[in-house]
């Protein structure tokens, strides 16, 4: 997808702040964090959103998800963090290329959303 932010950073046009890479997947750090560890971790493959993915997706998806935990762990997040992903409009997604926060740090994180 030409005119995708996150597809530009997969093909080395725009700069990022790379922390894992391999064949499938690309994590990097958030330009804009909201604690001190917050890393985005996308498939290469541009996929919109949580809500266009298919079977054919599993194994990619899994690989995100792996290396969301491998990169939890290397960024010492050994009492917890939180994986989020934002999806279309009610889940105010921003960047329509699938990706998973990976937020963490040393305090305990606010509640996730008020009842
Ligand atoms: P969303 O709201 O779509 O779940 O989150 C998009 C995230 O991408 C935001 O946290 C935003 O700060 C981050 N972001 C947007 N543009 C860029 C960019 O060019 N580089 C990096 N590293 N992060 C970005
Ligand atoms: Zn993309």
């Amino acid at each position: 997808m030409s005119d995708c932010i996150f597809c530009k950073i997969v093909a080395g046009d725009i700069p990022a702040k790379k922390i894992y890479e391999d064949e499938h997947v690309l994590a990097f750090h958030d330009i804009n964090p909201v604690a001190p560890v917050h890393t985005l971790v996308i498939p290469k493959l541009h996929i919109p959103s949580m809500a266009e993915l298919q079977p054919e997706h599993e194994a990619v998806m899994g690989k995100v998800m792996i290396a969301a935990s491998r990169i939890a762990r290397e960024l010492h997040c050994t009492d917890g963090f939180r994986t989020i992903v934002n999806t279309g409009r009610v889940g105010r997604q921003e960047v329509y290329h699938l990706h998973v926060h990976v937020v963490g740090g040393p305090d305990v994180l606010p509640a996730m959303l008020k009842r």
